[in-house]
């Protein structure tokens, strides 16, 4: 039998004997950040670039780590972690999840002396090839979520009942509308092709600042392909020609319905197709 271990506050232990206190801010507040990365072979994908983005969630929140703490030395962690569980070939996830610590209950910040939460664990990832393929179907659904979206924190209620809503319309995901613009989706960035321009939000405290999001820019202007980020206004949904959204774990999905209808042909666009390609390319051959 494979063994099942994870990373909880300093110790490997099997994830069954795994314990976090009842008090953990994490627990009691959604108190605490998050990151989830690839591992494609045992290599991690755009390594560099998680820890970066753990960094400053961790700074925007205000959680200072132990000094011999860091975000680089948890993906370490990550690494052993995948040596441990057997699993680096094929492919895998990565979860870091960092909160403010356990202590008795009172909303303002515990004494400075309480040690952070650190929870890392792994585990078997397939991708949906089939769905990739053929496309998947989305809603729009209103963006319920905090004024600090580019911080990716635990506080995920509005998402968890966006991708619920989703789930029970027979949905992939929820693309998200603010203000009378397209936003993200509850756990992926959204791009859309207007009057032939590939949009996409911009980078503000209303999106996160997807990983995916930002290696695809790169990757589509390698090869001539702009994204102008202007948002995609409400209004402008019934004409758009090809959407797609990314995320670590959905790479570029086709979206070929929206809301019951066909997006385009309904089948998934000639960019997105193109998009979806390089960046299959770069996880194949990419790593840290
Ligand atoms: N937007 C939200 C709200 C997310 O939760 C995620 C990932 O979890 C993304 C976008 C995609 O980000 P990334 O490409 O870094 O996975």
């Amino acid at each position: 039998m494979t063994k099942d271990v994870v990373y909880v506050n300093g110790k490997f232990v099997p994830r069954s004997e795994a314990v976090v206190s009842v008090e953990d801010r994490g627990f009691v507040f959604g108190d605490g950040v998050y990151e989830v990365v690839r591992a494609i072979r045992g290599r991690l994908f755009a390594a560099r670039f998680h820890n970066e983005r753990l960094e400053r969630s961790l700074a925007g929140i205000r959680i200072e780590l132990e000094e011999q703490d860091s975000p680089a030395r948890f993906v370490e962690i990550g690494r052993e972690l995948l040596r441990e569980n057997s699993l680096l070939d094929g492919e895998a996830t990565l979860y870091i999840q960092v909160t403010r610590g356990a202590t008795t209950r009172a909303h303002h910040f515990p004494p400075a002396n309480t040690p952070p939460t650190v929870y890392i664990s792994v585990a078997r990832f397939t991708p949906s090839r089939e769905l990739a393929e053929r496309g998947a179907s989305v809603i729009t659904h209103p963006d319920l979520r905090w004024g600090r979206c580019d911080l990716k924190t635990l506080n995920l209620l509005p998402n968890v009942l966006a991708a619920q809503a989703a789930k029970e319309q027979g949905a992939f995901e929820a693309m998200l509308i603010r203000d009378g613009v397209v936003t993200e989706g509850a756990k992926t960035n959204f791009f859309g092709v207007v009057d032939g321009t590939l949009r996409t939000h911009p980078c503000d405290s209303h999106i996160l600042p997807g990983i995916t999001r930002s290696v695809l820019r790169d990757l589509a202007a390698e090869i001539g392909i702009d994204v102008d980020e202007t948002p995609i206004a409400e209004d402008e949904i019934p004409g758009i020609s090809e959407l797609f959204l990314t995320g670590t774990t959905t790479d570029v999905m086709p979206v070929v319905q929206l809301d019951g209808r066909f997006v385009g042909d309904g089948k998934p666009g000639e960019l997105t197709t193109k998009l979806q390609r390089v960046l299959a390319e770069s996880l194949a051959s990419g790593g840290d």
